[in-house]
């Protein structure tokens, strides 16, 4: 897959698709199918989806939809303090959960694993509130996740340790739009 698939404002921006929209979508529908299989015990309680803002908006919208299981979607904001592409594990939350999780199914659904740092911070965080459960599905992960292990239940895609846009990702807040995963032109890094 080497087009960019897009023809929308930042098309021209990108260097290479890493996973293309199709794919994407084909993966999410997987993805349900492996989650509805989790938690057939409990179809009485609906499970608690928790997207981790901004990168996670759009995989929570496409995923929640193709969940065959009563879900109740809720988000959080962490800013994890470091440069724009790189993350230091000292997490701060911007915007907390609405509601108590004492006693019900987390699903935490990332858009991206790369060091592991801030989901490890969030996935302890959580677990002080005492639900029944925290999993987590992440629709990307990358290989440098190893060096901070977090258990997670189901992962999408693994690709390579490269900075990537798309898909509800931004640089500089922008590329998020873009229905594909994929590497920005070096010269896009030079003119930001
Ligand atoms: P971690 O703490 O696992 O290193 O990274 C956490 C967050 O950093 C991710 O949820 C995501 O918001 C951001 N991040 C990590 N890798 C990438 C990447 O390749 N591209 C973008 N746009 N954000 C990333
Ligand atoms: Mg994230
Ligand atoms: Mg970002």
């Amino acid at each position: 897959m080497t087009s960019p698939e897009s023809d929308g404002p930042y098309a021209a921006d990108i260097e290479r698709v890493v996973v293309s929209a199709a794919d994407i979508q084909e993966k999410i529908a997987e993805l349900a199918r492996k989650v509805e299989a989790d938690y057939q015990a409990d179809t009485d309680s609906p499970l608690l989806l928790v997207g981790v803002l901004k990168g996670a908006f759009v995989f929570m919208a496409d995923f929640a939809r193709e969940l065959r299981h009563p879900a109740e979607v809720e988000f959080m904001a962490v800013s994890s303090y470091g440069s724009s592409t790189t993350s230091s594990g000292v997490v701060r939350i911007l915007k907390d959960l609405d509601r108590d999780i004492a006693g019900r199914h987390v699903l935490v659904v990332e858009d991206i694993i790369d060091s592991g740092l801030t989901l490890s911070w969030l996935l302890r965080n959580l677990a002080s509130r005492n639900p029944a459960s925290v999993r987590v599905v992440a629709l990307l992960r990358k290989p440098d996740a190893v060096k901070v292990p977090v258990e997670v239940a189901h992962v999408g895609f693994d690709i390579p340790n490269e900075f990537v846009v798309g898909y509800g990702l931004d640089y500089d807040e922008r590329y998020r739009g873009l229905p594909f995963v994929g590497v920005l032109k070096p010269e896009v890094y030079g003119a930001a």
